[in-house]
């Protein structure tokens, strides 16, 4: 056990933000908060977590909803596929377990998306169970504290941050002690130069005392991101438009957006007109006017760059080649999920 845990405990009292998932032992709502929380920071996450569980106050309430509509309050979110499995987890606790969150360790973790740290988080802060977490927060307190150099996000790494994590655990208060450690990482053992002076665990914080809090943690050289060219169409006829719902194995699954055609380079709207694709979604149609074309700053995602393209034209009929194509009212645009490139297109002059 950590023999510091008085002292982090102590901290952990004095210093932590007041937020809605503290005040409650609900293992439904520290599960939401917690996913939510994997995908934004606390301020935004806040107002994320607040709307959900107004819509959706139990997990049944999330089960009877329909994915769009989960989607659609993910929507900015970005990781769509852990709205799904979130949507997913709702509908086999009501299936497998009655509608009441479980509690055994083995049995949360055996639902869709919810891997070790979250299993942990809940089991230990609704449940009082003792599993330690690991996190980003977690990694950096510890790699600092004793100074480690393995790399946080290498097979070995994660090993030994598990290990260590659970060999410190206060199992006495395993759900207050997971969260002082996380609110440390979050508030003053930060990325960049924390006030170790002021730290609880500086007595004994071996980076501290060699003067290598800069440089750990240590993480892999990072991958070489992909560039994807997405040139999307975005056609208006009296009022309506067009919307494709993604499907496959890609980003974006079940969310909407406009005709899209991807290429492997960036090309002009004469040579996009000449692609299959282009023949696929529109077959001969060829009353386009083109009005406009909106290039976008680079939109970065995990592995991944794109470069999008939204063209702005004019049709004398809504051409409907592919059968995927919805013809929907502008003014019912806002009522479809779509991904943040596309949100923050429309969110553009004159769209
Ligand atoms: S002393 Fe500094 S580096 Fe060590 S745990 Fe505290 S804030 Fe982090």
């Amino acid at each position: 056990m950590d023999t510091a845990s008085g002292r982090l405990v102590a901290w952990y009292e004095a210093h932590r933000r007041a937020l809605p998932w503290r005040e409650t032992r609900d293992a439904y709502r520290i599960w939401i908060s917690e996913v939510i929380l994997q995908q934004t920071r606390v301020a935004q996450g806040l107002d994320y977590y607040l709307r959900f569980t107004a819509r959706f106050p139990d997990v049944r309430a999330l089960a009877a909803a329909s994915e769009d509509e989960v989607l659609k309050l993910w929507q900015g979110l970005g990781y769509y596929s852990r709205a799904r499995s979130l949507h997913a987890a709702a509908r086999e606790v009501v299936a497998r377990f009655g509608g009441v969150f479980p509690e055994r360790y083995e049995d949360v973790r055996s639902l869709p998306g919810i891997g070790e740290y979250t299993a942990a988080a809940v089991c230990s802060i609704a449940y009082g169970q003792p599993h330690a977490v690991v996190d980003g927060n977690v990694y950096r307190v510890l790699s600092r504290r004793f100074d480690l150099d393995v790399p946080v996000d290498s097979a070995p790494g994660r090993k030994l941050f598990a290990e260590l994590a659970a060999s410190l655990l206060d199992t006495t208060r395993p759900g207050l002690y997971n969260q002082a450690v996380m609110e440390l990482g979050a508030l003053q053992c930060v990325p960049r130069s924390p006030d170790c002076a002021a730290c609880p665990l500086s007595d004994g914080c071996l980076a501290y005392a060699r003067g290598t809090v800069a440089e750990r943690p240590v993480k892999r050289p990072r991958r070489e991101s992909v560039r994807r060219y997405f040139n999307y169409l975005h056609i208006r006829c009296g009022g309506r438009t067009l919307i494709v719902r993604r499907s496959g194995r890609d980003i974006w699954r079940g969310l909407y957006e406009f005709p899209l055609v991807e290429t492997t380079e960036a090309v002009d709207f004469a040579a996009l007109q000449r692609t299959e694709r282009w023949r696929e979604l529109f077959g001969d149609f060829s009353g386009f006017r083109l009005l406009d074309r909106v290039g976008m700053p680079p939109h970065v995602l995990s592995h991944r760059v794109i470069h999008a393209v939204f063209y702005r034209l004019e049709a004398d009929g809504l051409p409907a080649g592919d059968p995927g194509l919805l013809a929907v009212s502008e003014a019912e645009l806002d009522d479809y999920a779509v991904s943040r490139l596309t949100q923050v297109y429309l969110e553009g002059p004159d769209r």
